[in-house]
């Protein structure tokens, strides 16, 4: 059983309402599942394999951190689950957290007829051949520009989307996402449902993209609401996290009855990194896909 800790259910069924769904899940920890404190009170340490910083909602894939995951160990679904979501072509699949809170921001946003999915997960032999074709349709600066290079595609992840503005001639590599209308709600509630615009103006230099007002990377609550609020691009929020450590202080953020503490531990030498929980009553891990672990728990406010 998969679980997602969604800022809408936090203020909605508050927070002791999800943990009794969660709290007989067993831990797993490397599908991202939010698993259950051991118990108030209780200080607790989970063993996890280092491998496992290659996984996770909040990886950083760029130029300089290839994708890592093994192919098909992604747990993937297709977007014909929901038949009212748009796809530009048949086939297109998401990691599972991301399609459905990427199913509940285009119904929230009234974007279900006016957006369309127009790519989702690729493999790697797939990322090649569009670069490929990038290459000769739209040559080098182009393709440098706005198609990363096989290995070092979010695509490969299933955790990011591209989406366009319905119409019958979609540009498939930069397909056009307005400002306007159904998009711009789109835009602008992304971040509640969990998701970034990944490659925004003035942050090139930084990302090696240029600006791509249609591609959305699901990173999870609350990370994504942050990480607007600061401005930062994932690769300074990966950095800046790194301040954070299990003995606090804690980056620390509250919504409706529910907050969160958010850390970082780095990974040990060896196979294994022994991953300090603080007291909370839920969390969830993620691998940074550089050198550790980021550590989201939850607890009620009060
Ligand atoms: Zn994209």
């Amino acid at each position: 059983m998969q679980y997602e800790f969604c800022c809408d259910l936090i203020q909605e069924a508050k927070l002791h309402k999800i943990l009794e769904e969660v709290v007989h899940v067993e831990q797993i920890i490397n599908d991202q599942s939010l698993a259950a404190f051991g118990g108030k009170g209780r200080k607790m340490t989970v063993q996890v394999r280092n491998e496992e910083i290659h996984s996770g909602h909040l990886i950083l894939i760029n130029t300089g951190y290839p994708v890592r995951q093994k192919e098909g160990s992604e747990p993937l679904a297709p977007l014909s689950l929901h038949p009212e979501i748009r796809e530009w072509h048949d086939g297109i699949q998401l990691e599972k957290t991301c399609f459905r809170q990427l199913t509940a921001l285009l119904e929230a946003s009234g974007g279900m007829d006016e957006i369309v999915v127009v790519s989702g997960y690729r493999t790697e032999e797939e990322q090649r051949s569009i670069y490929e074709q990038s290459l000769v349709d739209n040559g080098a600066a182009y393709t440098a520009s706005y198609v990363a290079l096989p290995n070092h595609s979010e695509h490969q992840t299933g955790l990011a989307v591209d989406v366009g503005k319905m119409r019958r001639d979609v540009d498939f590599i930069a397909p056009s996402f307005p400002d306007s209308g159904e998009c711009r709600a789109f835009k602008e509630l992304a971040a509640d449902y969990g998701f970034i615009q990944r490659y925004k103006e003035g942050k090139r230099p930084i990302t090696g993209i240029a600006c791509e007002p249609w591609h959305f990377r699901y990173v999870g609550c609350p990370h994504a609401r942050l990480i607007d609020q600061y401005d930062f691009c994932l690769e300074e929020y990966i950095d800046f996290l790194k301040a954070y450590k299990h003995d606090g202080p804690y980056l620390t953020t509250g919504y409706g009855c529910a907050a969160a503490e958010i850390y970082f531990v780095p990974a040990d030498n060896g196979a294994v990194t022994n991953v300090p929980i603080v007291n909370g009553e839920a969390y969830r891990l993620s691998g940074n896909n550089v050198d550790g672990f980021i550590v989201t728990a939850f607890h009620e406010k009060g």
